[in-house]
This record gives C-alpha cells, structure tokens and sequence, in this order.
C-alpha cells in the first residue's frame, strides 16, 4: 500500500488542528491480526490500575478513582477515571454505570472551571489497558489550532505547562471533587 497519492490522503490532513506539516505519506498497512493480543492487565494480577494504592490518586470514593498524570504535558489538565474493581466499560452495572454519567458530568465541569481552559475533551479508547480508563483533556482557552481529535497528540508535542500552576490546579480539582 506504499505510494497513496497526496491526492488520496484524507482531508483532515488540512485541518488547521493537524499538528504536522510538509509532505504527509501514509504507512503501509500491516495485515489484519488473526487474533488480538493481551492488552496491559488483561489477568487482574498483573493490572497496573488494580496494583496501585489510593495514595497515587487525586481523588477516590468507593468505586472510582481519578488520577492525574505524573507530570504535566502540553495542555493544562489531563486526569483518567478509572473503576476502583478490575472492570472495563461494558462490564460496568447500571449503578456503575451511572455513576459514570454522573462523574463525567461533574470532571468536565470542574476542569473547565480551570483558569485558561476552554473545552475538556472526554475519552475512551481502551486498546492498551484493560482496566476501564476515561481521559479528560483540557484545552487551552484561545488555542484554537487544538480544536478536535488530534489534541491528544498536541499534549506530547507543546512544552509542559508551569507546574506550579498545575499543581495549584489539581489541589482546586481534589477540593472540588471532594466537595461534591
Ligand atoms: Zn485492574
């Protein structure tokens, strides 16, 4: 599948929000997977979100945690919902599962209340990890070139936002999540 022509390639690649420029050449494709492999913690003994204590979260009740990254990256906030149980999202009850609407409801709101965040971004991909994972993505207020799917990318890609500010903004985050 070498040599699509630049005329084939879709038009996200003249979205301004594409974080790549000059001339964009897709991979070849690899074939199809007969069978698809064991992602992070598929045994619940070798989970990482399973093995990890309360004290490496920003925020926990009895069924939920929310963890931030360990540094920060490009965009002012990222934080990741997780099931305090081994779960993923089809396996959540109706409880768990409205609980879910519920926090992602409250997590948006309280990043967005952030000083210079515009829009948070929720996600779940759920290809590398087993254990259910929600991302929250906080956009810069103004950084319309970030608008869109390709944020995520953007949070590699901009130099790491003042710590100290990112820190000022997760203690705001666990007081606001704990005030609920
Ligand atoms: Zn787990």
């Amino acid at each position: 599948m070498a040599g699509v022509e630049r005329s084939k390639l879709p038009d996200f690649v003249q979205w301004p929000s594409f974080p790549f420029t000059g001339e964009i050449r897709l991979k070849p494709f690899e074939a199809s997977a007969a069978v698809e492999p064991p992602r992070r913690g598929e045994d619940p003994a070798d989970c990482p979100s399973c093995a990890a204590g309360d004290a490496d979260y920003l925020w926990t009740d009895d069924r939920w945690r929310v963890k931030a990254l360990p540094k920060p990256g490009g965009l002012p906030m990222v934080l990741i919902l997780e099931t305090r149980s081994h779960l993923d999202l089809g396996d959540l009850s109706t409880m768990h599962a409205a609980e879910l609407g519920v926090l992602t409801v409250r997590l948006e709101r309280a990043i967005r209340s952030l000083d210079g965040v515009a829009r948070v971004h929720v996600a779940r991909w759920g290809d590398s990890a087993a254990h259910l994972q929600v991302w929250f993505l906080a956009r810069p207020y103004g950084a319309l070139h970030l608008r869109g799917p390709f944020m995520t990318m953007w949070d590699d890609i901009l130099p790491p936002v003042d710590e100290r500010k990112w820190r000022e903004d997760l203690e705001f985050l666990a007081a606001y999540l704990n005030d609920a």
